[in-house]
């Protein structure tokens, strides 16, 4: 005796309901044969759906064993169930579940997919299925352009992709007008014929009519099994359509085939909801590019205050009189004066010292006039601040000595006094304030300073300044070059006890330059990293509406799932296409959040606005990166869910 090709005993199929179970399935026992036409006919509620789903694999008995050719099921897991799904079954649903984005071809390939088919293969197999049953011009249609009956047939080509043993049949032809149902009937037939076992689920006796042998079953126990005139017990050892076994390509390469096919349903699925995968995205945008951004800005502003810094020299400091940059009676405070200076200068750790005062005036040439900053320097200051000469020379001792005309401008007043004619302006006599005083020097214009770098300034000797334009002796501020062997910390307290041993009192404050890089560096970093919080918090945010979207996408595609799950899919293979779908709109959302952020980046450097935006690759890379591991992380949770979902469940 041969094993019969299905063999179910005492098969028992429990609901757990409410309070109480309903047993829908009551010890069945059945045996089915290769080449049989079974019909299992019943009323509406008599368990016949439910007797199916177990003969196919997609749900499990309460208790009884169900064997497959001999071999036992009970104890396989999800993926081998699938696995003998996959090679042994075909489903045909009443409501076809055909997939709404696929064309006619694409629809039965699918379950060739899961087996590792070669593509060109597939497709020819899949053209070829349709051609033999009438379908030759509508491959490429929609499931949404055929009629009925159309899209039962493109079901029944999907059934036998994988060249199945065993065709399952649940009411095919019960949402059909009598002509298609006719037409599917004749195909089940003419693939019996072939030597496929046909199973047939139905309430419609002149449907079960067509079948060899008819099993009548009625709240959930068979009450009849007969078989039909028609009959002749014709039995196929071998399955039918040997030319088509599967050629089994290598398993990398098959992996690599599935994930290509799960990445273009990916890409389908987000393009069949354009609006809702974009706001979806919009969370990934705004946090990728502000993270973007912020670090630029971050990076762009520490550079500039820096450059800013070390353009008043590293290793200087200033003396300011007063208690601080706040203090209102600093202007009164005249205790600050040359002497200071030049007792300073002697100072083994001090190497040049030179006073500042300074004061607001217009400076004009001819016709031209403009405000500019009169600063009045010694002839170290130059030394001091670094300054590089464009032409002329600079004042020195003596022109402080005697209280010279001598001015230096800087290259932003010779633009603005002498650029519209283009004449060298040294040797020529400027009016600054109701002053004439003649230009000597050009230095390039200090990169900023405190000030804006588009400040006019004019360099005069201190003692002009003082007593032309000013008519005090005090000075504004002292700055104090330290010898470049001297510590600046050491130098700083040494000169504050310097200046209370000769003041009596601590009336002047100190800045040195070196602290304020320090500061600037340090706290630039604080708001760097502050902001970088909020930003990841609004990836995570972001994070979340993809996690949200992916949830409400699993839960509207639970069909496809279910019909993935019947021709085949793994839970991997679930699992790996909602992931890739994840991962997809979190990346491409970090794209455009890049994208995003290197346009506002030009489009603040075109208007000029002085925001300065520093990209580097680093941080981009982490954006990405960081898209990737959201798409992982917040899609991960929904994927599973998926994968996890019972084909029963999902199909009903
Ligand atoms: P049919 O013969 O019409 O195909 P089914 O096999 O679908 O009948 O259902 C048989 C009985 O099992 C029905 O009474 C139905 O209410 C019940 N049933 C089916 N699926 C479930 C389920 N998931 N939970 C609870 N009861 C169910
Ligand atoms: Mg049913």
């Amino acid at each position: 005796m041969t094993t019969p090709l299905i063999s179910v005993e005492k098969l028992r199929r429990d609901y757990v309901s409410g309070e109480g179970t309903l047993t829908v399935l009551k010890d069945i026992d059945l045996t089915i044969e290769h080449g049989e036409m079974v019909a299992i006919m019943g009323a509406s509620g008599s368990g016949k759906s439910t007797l199916m789903n177990l003969l196919g694999l997609l749900d499990r008995p309460t208790s009884g064993t169900y064997r497959v050719s001999g071999q036992d099921t009970s104890a396989l897991d999800s993926d081998q169930l699938s696995a003998l799904r996959r090679e042994h079954f075909g489903f045909i649903f009443q409501r076809y579940h055909l997939l709404a984005e696929l064309s006619a071809v694409g629809n039965v390939e699918i379950p060739a997919i899961y087996a590792g088919r070669a593509r060109s293969e597939r497709r020819e197999r899949g053209a070829a299925l349709l051609g033999r049953l009438g379908m030759a011009d509508r491959t490429a249609h929609r499931p949404g352009q055929l009629s009925g009956g159309q899209q039962q047939r493109v079901s029944i080509a999907r059934a036998l992709m994988n060249d199945a043993e065993v065709i399952l049949a649940d009411e095919p032809t019960g949402a059909l007008d009598r002509q298609s149902g006719e037409e599917v009937l004749r195909i089940l037939e003419e693939l019996n014929a072939d030597g496929k076992t046909i199973i047939i689920v139905t309430h419609d006796p002149s449907v079960a009519a067509r079948a060899k042998r008819i099993i009548e079953i009625s709240d959930g126990v068979i009450i009849a099994d007969r078989r039909t005139d028609a009959a002749d017990a014709r039995k196929s050892e071998t399955p039918a359509d040997p030319g088509t076994a599967a050629s089994a390509p290598t398993r990398w390469g098959a992996g690599l085939d599935r994930f290509r096919e799960a990445f273009t349903m990916a890409l389908k699925a987000l393009a069949a909801h354009r609006l809702r995968s974009f706001l979806t995205m919009l969370g990934i945008i705004i946090g990728i590019a502000s993270v973007m951004l912020v670090v630029a800005l971050g990076t762009g502003s520490q550079k500039m205050i820096l450059a800013n810094i070390s353009s008043l020299g590293t290793n200087t400091l200033e003396v300011f009189p007063g208690k601080g940059f706040g203090d209102t009676r600093s202007g009164r405070v005249t205790t600050l004066v040359i002497s200071d200076a030049d007792a300073l200068a002697k100072l083994t750790y001090v190497a040049a010292v030179t006073p500042t005062v300074s004061t607001n005036t217009t400076a004009r040439f001819g016709a031209t006039v403009a405000n500019a900053l009169v600063n009045g320097v010694g002839s170290q200051y130059f030394i001091v601040k670094g300054s590089t000469l464009v032409s002329g020379r600079f004042f020195d001792d003596e022109s402080v000595a005697t209280l010279s005309q001598d001015a230096v401008i800087d290259e932003n007043t010779a633009k603005a006094l002498f650029g519209s004619e283009g004449s060298d302006p040294i040797g020529k006599i400027i009016l600054a304030g109701t002053v004439p005083v003649r230009v000597v020097g050009v230095i390039s214009s200090q990169q900023g300073g405190f000030g804006s770098s588009d400040n006019l300034s004019i360099y005069l000797p201190y003692t002009s300044v003082q007593t032309r334009f000013l008519g005090t002796t005090s000075l504004r501020s002292l700055t104090v070059r330290v010898a470049d062997d001297a510590e600046m910390d050491a130098a700083e307290q040494a000169v504050t006890d310097f200046l209370i041993r000769r003041h009596g009192t601590k009336d002047f404050f100190i800045l040195n330059t070196d602290d304020i890089r320090k500061t600037i560096t340090s706290t630039t970093q604080t708001m760097t990293l502050l902001v970088s919080a909020i930003a990841v918090i609004s990836l995570i945010v972001g994070g979340i509406g993809v996690m949200n979207i992916m949830l409400v996408s699993v839960s509207e595609r639970v069909a496809e799932i279910g019909v993935r799950m019947a021709v085949g899919a793994r839970r991997m293979d679930i699992l790996q296409q909602f992931l890739i779908e994840a991962v997809l709109v979190c990346l491409i959302g970090g794209c455009l959040g890049i994208a995003l952020a290197l346009s506002v980046g030009a489009a603040a450097a075109l208007s000029g606005a002085g925001i300065s935006l520093i990209f580097s690759a680093t941080p981009m890379l982490l954006a990405f990166a960081c898209s990737c591991l959201i798409g992982i992380a917040f899609g991960f949770l929904p994927a599973r869910n998926a994968s996890r979902l019972d084909p029963v469940a999902a199909l009903s």
